[in-house]
C-alpha cells in the first residue's frame, strides 16, 4: 500500500528516507522495519522519538524487489513530497540516504556530505530550511563504521536546528533578498565544544 508519511504536522525536523520495504508496504507506515529500528535508535540518542518529527520518503510506494527506485518513479512521486515540505515547512530536512539526499543536494556524495548541511533549495517544496545528509540506516546496519559514523552525525542534528532557527528568525526579520553567505556551499558544523549548548533542546 502506499506509504505517504506520519509524525507530527507541527515539527520543525522532517526526515525523508528512499522508500517503503516489504514491512512498510505491509503496515503504510514509513521505517517500521529494521532500518526503522535503528532510526529510532538514532533519534533516541539526541533524546527524541519518532512522534517529535515528520518521516516520510522519496517514492511513497515500494520498488518491487527493494530495488532502487527508477527516475519515473521519483519523478511521480515529487509532487507529494513537495507538496508536504510545502505543507509542513521544515526548518531542518535530514535525508537519509543517496536517493533523498540527490534530491535536496544534486551533484554530491554521500561519503563527503553526509554530517554537512546545505541550504534547501525553495524548488524543492521546503521554502526556509537547511538540509542536512545521512547515510541511510539501511546501510548503516551492514557496515558498523557507518553506524557509529551515523550516530555521530545525528548527534549534530540539534545543533543544526539551533542554527536552522537562527536563520529563519533573521531571514524572516530582514528585507526579503538574499543574505550573503546563503550560498549552496557545503557548511561544516562546528565540532561540539564550540557549538551551543543542545542538551536541552526540545522540539516543541
Ligand atoms: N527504507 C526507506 O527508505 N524508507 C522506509 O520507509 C523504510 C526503509
Amino acid at each position: 500500500m502506499a506509504v505517504p508519511g506520519e509524525g507530527d504536522v507541527d515539527t520543525e525536523v522532517m526526515f525523508v528516507g528512499e522508500g517503503p520495504g516489504l514491512n512498510e508496504d505491509r503496515e503504510g507506515r514509513p521505517f517500521v522495519g529494521r532500518a526503522g529500528g535503528l532510526l529510532e535508535r538514532l533519534l533516541g540518542h539526541v533524546g527524541w522519538s519518532r512522534d517529535d518529527v515528520f518521516i516520510t520518503n522519496v517514492v511513497k510506494c515500494r520498488p518491487p524487489a527493494n530495488r532502487d527506485p527508477e527516475p519515473d518513479e521519483i519523478a511521480a512521486c515529487a509532487p507529494y513530497l513537495r507538496r508536504q515540505l510545502e505543507a509542513l515547512d521544515p526548518s531542518v530536512v535530514v535525508t537519509l540516504g543517496r536517493f533523498s539526499m540527490a534530491t535536496f543536494m544534486p551533484g554530491v556524495r554521500i561519503s563527503q556530505a553526509h554530517g554537512t548541511t546545505r541550504i534547501a533549495d525553495p524548488s524543492t517544496g521546503a521554502g526556509d530550511a537547511t538540509v542536512f545528509a545521512m547515510y541511510h540506516p539501511a546501510y548503516a546496519l551492514r557496515n558498523a563504521a557507518v553506524e557509529r559514523e551515523s550516530f555521530d552525525d545525528m548527534g549534530l542534528v540539534p545543533q543544526v536546528l539551533v542554527e536552522a532557527r537562527d536563520r529563519r528568525r533573521i531571514r524572516r526579520e530582514t528585507v526579503a533578498t538574499a543574505r550573503p553567505g546563503a550560498t549552496d556551499e557545503p557548511t561544516p558544523v562546528p565540532p561540539a565544544d564550540q557549538a551551543a549548548d543542545t542538551d536541552q533542546l526540545s522540539l516543541f
